[in-house]
C-alpha cells in the first residue's frame, strides 16, 4: 500500500475514470440530491482495495495501480457532479426530516459485467447540507469496520454492499464511541442502489405524489427490469420488495447478525443490505441481543429484526399509496412471514449440513436447533463449525457418535433437548447413501466457516493497527472472511 502526498494530476488513464458512469440519477432532475464538493483531505493512505469486486467493473486487478484507488476515491479527481442524495426516515421510530447524505455522496453509477447498474457511494468524504452538526468523517476504525461486515455477510451469502476501498486521510476526529483523537477515512461502498425507502418518505413529506411515481418508475426500470412491462407493475414491485426484504431477514438471523440501525434510511429499495455501524455478530443465540450502545429499549434487536423489518415495509405503504394500490399493497405484505419462514428455515438447513432437503422433520430439526442453542448459551457459530469439524460418516450409524469429541455437546441423556435433536440429525442422515455423507460434510464446512467476526475479533484486529499501525492482521482477517476459511 502507497502513502502519497502530493496530488497526481493528470492521469487521464485512470482505469475507474474511464468506466462507462451513467447518469441514472442524475437523469431524473436535481429534486432528488444536491451537487456537492468532496473535501480536500491533508493525507491519502490507500489502506484496502478490494480486488475482488474489480471483475464486476470490467477490471482487471493487475490493471489497477494503489495511486488510481487514490486519485480517483481520496482527491475525487476528474468526476463531476457529486450527488449528496436527499432522504427522510424514520428513526427508533420517530420521523427525522433532517437527514440525507450527511458525510457522503453519490460518486457515480456504473454498468457491471453482469448487466447491473453500481452505485459508488462515499462515506466520510466531507459536509454537505444534510451534514447539520457533524464533521462529514468516517473514522478508520469505522471504515474497517464496514469493510469487514461487507466481506463477511456477502461470504455468508447475505445480499449486501461490498466496499471498494478505504482510504486515509490525516485528520483527528472526535467521537464519543472511541477513544479520541481517532484517525479518519474516506470509504467508498459499492452496491445496488442507495434509494432509500426514506428516500420515498422524504418525497411524501413534502407532498409530491409526481416525484414519487417519477422515483418509482425509475427503480422499477433499474432495479425490477423484468416487470416493466407488467400491466399491474408497481404492485408486483411492492410485493417483490417484500420478498426480497423478508429473505435478507432471513439471512441475517441465519448469519447470526444485528445490523444495529433497522431506521427507514437504512433500507434499500433493492432489499440489500448496507451502512454497517454498531453491528454485531451474536456470540450465542440470544434473542435480546442489541448491538448499538444508543438502542436503550431493544428496538433492534436480534430477534426484532424481520419483523422491524415488516414495520418498514408497511410504514413504506404511506408514500407509495401515491402510486400503488392499498390493498394489493396489503396483501404483499401479508406475504412477508411466508417468506422470511422459508427462507430462514432452508438456510438453517444449510448451515445443518442439507441442501433441497424435504424430510418430513426437517423442520423440527431447525425449531429443535435454535432450542438447543437458545438453552444452552453455546457459542452460536462455533456450535456448526464444531459439527463441521467434527462430522464423521459415523454419525448415520450410532446416536452416540453425533458431536463426539466436542466439548459443546452435552452428554446423550443430559439434555432432553440435546437428545432429541440427535434423533432426529441422526434420522434425516439415515435416508442418504453413505457415498452421499461426504456432500453433508463438504455443506458444513462450506456453511459454517471457521473464522467469525465477532466482536473481539475486530477490536484485536483494529488495536495492532491503533497500537503499532499494523495491518497485516486486517488483511489476513479479511483474506480469512473472503475465503470463508
Ligand atoms: P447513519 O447512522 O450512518 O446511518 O447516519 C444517519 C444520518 O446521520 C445520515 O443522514 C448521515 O449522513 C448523518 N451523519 C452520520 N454521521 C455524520 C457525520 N459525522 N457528519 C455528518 N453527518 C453524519
Ligand atoms: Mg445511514
Amino acid at each position: 500500500m502507497t502513502l502519497v502526498d502530493t496530488p497526481n494530476n493528470g492521469n487521464s488513464r485512470n482505469p475507474f475514470l474511464s468506466l462507462d458512469y451513467e447518469p441514472a440519477l442524475e437523469s431524473l432532475g436535481n429534486d432528488y440530491y444536491d451537487e456537492v464538493a468532496a473535501a480536500d483531505f491533508l493525507q491519502h493512505i490507500l489502506r484496502w482495495r478490494n480486488d475482488a469486486v474489480l471483475p464486476t467493473l470490467g477490471l482487471d486487478p493487475q490493471a489497477v495501480t494503489d495511486q488510481d484507488f487514490i486519485d480517483a476515491f481520496g482527491l475525487f479527481e476528474g468526476r463531476k457532479p457529486l450527488l449528496a442524495l436527499r432522504y427522510h426516515g424514520y428513526q427508533f421510530g420517530e420521523y427525522n426530516s433532517g437527514l440525507g447524505d450527511g458525510r457522503g455522496f453519490l460518486y457515480g453509477q456504473v454498468r457491471g459485467t453482469d448487466g447491473e447498474l453500481y452505485d459508488f457511494g462515499t462515506k466520510g468524504s466531507g459536509k454537505t447540507p444534510y451534514s447539520r452538526g457533524g464533521d462529514g468523517m468516517l473514522t478508520l476504525k469505522g471504515g474497517m469496520r464496514e469493510v469487514l461486515a461487507a466481506e463477511a455477510l456477502h461470504r455468508l451469502g447475505v445480499k449486501t454492499s461490498r466496499c471498494l476501498t478505504m482510504i486515509e486521510t490525516g485528520l483527528s476526529l472526535w467521537r464519543g464511541d472511541e477513544p479520541s483523537p481517532t484517525r479518519s477515512s474516506v470509504m467508498i461502498r459499492m452496491n445496488r442502489s442507495h434509494i432509500r425507502f426514506g428516500t420515498f418518505e422524504r418525497l411524501h413529506f413534502f407532498k409530491r405524489p409526481d416525484l414519487i411515481g417519477k422515483l418509482l418508475d425509475h427503480v422499477i426500470e433499474q432495479y425490477y427490469k423484468h416487470l416493466i412491462a407488467e400491466k399491474d407493475k408497481y404492485e408486483l414491485f411492492y410485493s417483490e420488495l417484500v420478498q426480497r426484504v423478508a429473505e435478507l431477514a432471513a439471512q441475517w438471523m441465519a448469519a447470526g447478525f444485528c445490523h444495529a440501525v433497522l431506521n427507514t434510511d437504512n433500507m434499500s429499495i433493492t432489499g440489500e443490505s448496507f451502512d454497517y455501524g454498531p453491528y454485531a455478530f451474536i456470540p450465542t443465540y440470544e434473542p435480546h441481543f442489541t448491538a448499538a450502545y444508543f438502542d436503550y429499549s431493544g428496538r433492534y434487536c436480534y430477534s426484532n429484526q424481520p419483523g422491524i423489518c415488516k414495520l418498514n415495509l408497511d410504514m413504506l405503504q404511506e408514500p407509495l399509496r401515491a402510486v400503488v394500490n392499498k390493498a394489493d399493497m396489503e396483501t404483499g405484505l401479508s406475504k412477508f412471514e411466508e417468506y422470511y419462514h422459508a427462507k430462514y428455515c432452508s438456510l438453517m438447513l444449510n448451515k445443518l449440513g442439507f441442501t433441497d432437503l424435504e424430510h418430513p422433520e426437517a423442520e423440527e430439526l431447525v425449531k429443535l436447533t435454535i432450542q438447543f442453542l437458545h438453552d444452552s448459551q453455546v457459542g452460536y457459530h462455533q456450535f456448526f463449525y464444531e459439527m463441521a469439524r467434527t462430522f464423521s460418516s459415523k454419525w448415520r450409524d450410532e446416536l452416540g457418535f453425533i458431536l463426539e469429541g466436542s466439548e459443546l455437546a452435552p452428554p446423550l441423556g443430559s439434555s432432553s433437548v440435546f437428545d432429541n435433536w440427535c434423533l432426529i440429525y441422526h434420522k434425516i442422515l439415515n435416508n442418504y447413501e453413505p457415498e452421499e455423507i461426504d456432500v453433508i460434510a463438504r455443506n458444513l464446512t462450506y456453511y459454517n466457516p471457521k473464522t467469525v467476526l465477532l466482536r473481539p475479533v475486530i477490536e484485536e484486529t483494529w488495536e495492532a493497527i491503533a497500537q503499532e499501525d499494523s495491518w497485516q492482521p486486517f488483511y489476513d482477517l479479511v483474506k480469512r472472511l473472503q475465503n470463508g476459511e
